[in-house]
């Protein structure tokens, strides 16, 4: 099957939370609305498929929690996508 390789290869530091992850109140600190608690946000990533090979950033889109939109493909067409590795770790 297609697959759709994802790498979060970029990050920086969550300016709302300073990389705590939440909003460092010293009692039941509430998650960060911004980074959901990572601490991280992303920045850059590449996005290999299996067909094309590494995908020109006009094929995809992905946002600072690294949720990644695949644009231009068909939508009947079933591939699998692989995240390379934890990007919290
Ligand atoms: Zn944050």
């Amino acid at each position: 099957m297609r697959t759709i390789t994802i790498r979060y290869t970029s990050f920086r530091e969550c300016p709302n939370c300073e990389g705590r992850g939440d909003d460092g109140a010293p009692w039941r600190p509430a998650e960060c609305r911004r980074c959901k608690g990572r601490g991280r946000l992303v920045t850059d990533i590449e996005v290999e498929d299996s067909v094309d090979g590494l995908l020109p950033r006009s094929r995809y889109d992905f946002n600072a929690l690294g949720e990644v939109y695949l644009l231009d493909f068909d939508e009947d067409e079933e591939f699998e996508v692989v995240r390379a590795r934890d990007p919290w770790g």
